[in-house]
């Protein structure tokens, strides 16, 4: 058998410990960097251009070309003042544990090992942070897109019963709803789910983006006067577009009262329970039948690290599992410990993913980790202030939690061309990494603060870098 382990583990252990040096080295120097640069065509074609590798290089060739063509042009989302989307900065503890796990190549789709064991404890603690009760079941996956898809077909399987899983929705006109302002990711889950998007009702929202609950009440019932079937009611906690969290109490009492699953989409949202002061903002999350949320984001967990919550374990079994002879479950030996994640979502082999959202939450406790996100919608309102504050900008909506929308007051004819070239000027100078949104159909500059490294400071340079290169733009007015 010709092994892939090295004959002589001397070379390899002193590659290993470069990178791991290499790797604190760039983070304890990561304010010296440019938050972006663009790959220029030869870095780009490094990486094109290789031919499949028939005959391999050696680990310390790969590693070459690593740091040549891949580390200098990454996303910069572990920078200060990248503030574009909503992006977590990770954490060094986080990928020490990412290195563990791949040491371990361990498989979570089930069996019997202690990382099932973290894996469930971390659902545990998850929805202990949501206030949900300690027999909750639940799910790491990639991402919140993913939470919010088991969540859906969860609740399709509570509302149709287990012949959708054999026969499909054909029968059922299930109906659900969410707010206007919900992630792309819910109405994706509908089209996965053989709903179709139009089976999404998106419901207006008021003066504070939140979903109006007399709209949601007048469409509950217009569907079912029409002879369809409502079964679920999405809120939203933390909007991606303004931060606006909808009144999850008032939806819970909405949903209970028409017999409809409530999940609520807590992607970076349901971290304000970490926080006492922000907590009443997401009063009413305790209330639900399943949550999304993601501890690649305000949890600073490196990419990907998504959850799944759900109160009634039952649910989720009942939408997933199978009976298949390969893969049934024993009372002993490695093929006990059932039931198994692989039961509880669409992944039959699965990483890890727990060992980093374990270690992180172990290092730094929940109340660090509400700090942070205290501090961030902090730094948000002094960004608010400060564009208030200077009449060559706008706010074009409070700033609700840690997300602040505004933009340069122009008198150049198309004020969101300028705005959109602006952001891009500001990405290609790789100060700072905001990103844009539409409000209200105009073009604004947007900026997510989720990343533990970001201070004050931080957002004055992202201010001052658009007052500077928004000259070039002034001889229009
Ligand atoms: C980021 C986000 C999502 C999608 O989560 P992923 O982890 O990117 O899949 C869904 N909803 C909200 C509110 C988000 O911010």
């Amino acid at each position: 058998m010709p092994s892939l382990d090295p004959d002589d583990w001397s070379d390899m252990r002193a590659l290993g410990h470069r990178m791991i040096d290499d790797l604190f080295d760039r983070l304890a120097a990561i304010r010296e960097r440019p938050v972006w640069r663009p790959i220029p065509p030869e870095a780009r074609a490094a990486i094109r251009d290789e031919g499949l590798p028939v005959h391999g290089a050696g680990p310390q060739a790969a590693y070459r070309d690593f740091t040549r063509s891949v580390l200098p042009y990454e996303l910069g989302n572990t920078h200060p003042r990248f503030m574009g989307w909503v992006h977590g900065g990770g954490n060094a503890v986080g990928m020490l544990a990412e290195l563990l796990a791949a040491g371990l190549n361990a498989n979570l789709g089930g069996r019997d090992h202690a990382p099932i064991e973290v894996e469930r404890q971390v659902i545990r603690w998850s929805a202990e942070i949501l206030g949900l009760p300690p027999d909750s079941a639940g799910l790491l996956v990639t991402g919140s897109s993913m939470a919010n898809l088991v969540a859906v077909l969860t609740a399709r399987h509570r509302a149709a019963g287990p012949g959708v899983r054999e026969h499909g929705v054909g029968g059922h006109p299930l109906v659900g709803y969410a707010s206007e302002a919900v992630h792309g990711c819910v109405p994706r889950a509908f089209d996965i789910a053989g709903l179709g998007t139009a089976a999404l009702r998106r419901i207006g929202t008021d003066a504070d983006g939140r979903l109006d609950p007399h709209a949601l009440r007048a469409a509950i019932a217009a569907d079912r006067a029409a002879g369809l079937q409502p079964f679920l009611v999405v809120g939203t906690a933390g909007g991606v577009d303004t931060g606006a969290t909808d009144d999850l109490a008032g939806l819970a009492e909405i949903a209970a009262g028409a017999g409809l699953w409530f999940h609520v989409d807590g992607a970076f949202g349901a971290f304000a329970r970490l926080s006492p002061s922000l907590r009443p903002l997401v009063r009413g999350i305790e209330r639900a039948d399943s949550v999304a949320l993601d501890f690649h984001k305000w949890a600073q967990v490196p990419y990907d690290a998504g959850c799944f919550v759900v109160r009634d374990p039952g649910c989720q079994l009942g939408a997933f599992r199978q009976n298949l002879a390969y893969l049934t479950g024993v009372d002993r030996g490695v093929g006990g410990n059932t039931p198994w994640p692989a039961d509880l979502g669409p992944d039959l082999s699965r990483g890890f993913r727990a060992l980093k959202v374990w270690m992180t939450l172990k290092s730094f406790g929940t109340e660090r980790l509400g700090e942070v996100v205290d501090e961030c919608c902090a730094i948000a309102r002094h960004l608010g202030a400060l564009v208030e504050a200077d009449e060559r900008f706008e706010l074009m909506v409070p700033v609700r939690l840690n997300i602040v929308c505004f933009r340069l007051r122009t008198s150049h004819p198309d004020p969101d061309w300028v705005n959109g070239e602006l952001v891009k000027d500001l990405h290609e100078a790789g100060i700072a990494v905001p990103s844009t949104t539409m409000i209200g159909g105009r073009r604004a500059i947007r900026a997510a603060i989720v990343n533990h490294r970001t201070t004050r400071a931080d957002v004055e340079a992202l201010l001052g870098g658009l007052r500077h290169l928004s000259a070039a733009y002034h001889q229009f007015g």
